[in-house]
């Protein structure tokens, strides 16, 4: 694991919030068996974080184990400020953290008016307009079957189905799967957006390494479930033999 991973610039500053998301020593995994070892990350309110590494490093196994859908193996999960303690995905839904998974989740038979609707809750402050106005092509679309969207269209109606339940942590899983690089381009800054305007924290798993480091303000790097690199987007775009090396699980920054 790099120096870097240790003392970040946002915990050298020491941001007074607490994290929306504080993951120590995780192990998780599949029937006991570990998938993901020895993992500590965390996620403060307004920053986007990102979560990479090659097919089959861990990054889904870490995201349905802090969104409760997995048990943790060992080590300690506090989302939004209380530990994680066996809550159910309802309970942890219910806390205010949101996971778009890759499938994204909506209703294919249902309006993308409707598809908003059922996710709204009678508390959020976040409305159909907002959804609208972070994702304005979806105004002509309000009234259209869900299944008939195009895959970028979809990925804005999945994203505007969480936010309109106004999370206070969100986590996404491969936004980009099956988008062309331009749409994931045009998706990635509305998810900086929707980070500093709501002051939601933000995980992303997401394979196009440049344009999420382009977005987000750390990385976290996971290579056969071990943390292999972590720092800073911009320490990590500057020095892109790093973070392949790291993908191939060759060396880190320590070794430089
Ligand atoms: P990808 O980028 O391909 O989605 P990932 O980094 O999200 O990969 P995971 O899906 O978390 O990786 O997989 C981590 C490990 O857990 C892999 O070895 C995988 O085979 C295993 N695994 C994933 N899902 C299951 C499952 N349902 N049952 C058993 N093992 C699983």
């Amino acid at each position: 694991m790099s120096s870097t991973d240790t003392q970040t610039p946002a915990d050298a500053l020491g941001p007074a919030t607490t994290p929306a998301l504080d993951v120590r020593n995780l192990v998780a995994g599949w029937g006991g068996v570990p998938a993901v070892r020895d993992l500590s990350l965390h996620v403060h309110p307004g920053e986007v974080v990102a979560l990479l590494g090659p097919n089959g490093a861990g990054k889904t196994t870490t995201l349905l184990t802090i969104a409760g859908i997995l048990r943790p193996i060992d080590g300690e999960i506090d989302v939004l400020g209380e530990p994680l303690d066996g809550a159910s995905a309802h309970q942890v839904a219910r806390r205010g953290a949101a996971l778009l998974p890759e499938d994204r989740g909506i209703f294919f038979q249902l309006s993308v008016a409707e598809n908003l609707r059922l996710h709204r809750h009678r508390r959020s402050e976040v409305t159909e307009a907002d959804i609208i106005g972070w994702f304005p092509a979806l105004e002509q679309l309000l009234d259209r079957r869900a299944g008939l969207l195009s895959g970028g269209e979809q990925q804005m109606l999945a994203l505007g189905c969480k936010l309109i339940a106004d999370p206070k942590l969100l986590m996404v899983d491969e936004m980009s799967l099956g988008l062309a690089p331009i749409i994931v381009e045009r998706l990635l800054p509305v998810v900086r957006r929707i980070a500093d305007e709501t002051g939601t924290a933000v995980l992303l798993v997401e394979q196009h390494v440049h344009a999420a480091l382009a977005i987000t303000d750390r990385a976290y790097v996971l290579n056969h479930g071990e943390l292999a690199l972590s720092g800073t987007a911009d320490e990590l775009a500057q020095r892109p033999e790093v973070l392949e090396a790291s993908y191939l699980g060759e060396r880190t920054l320590d070794q430089e």
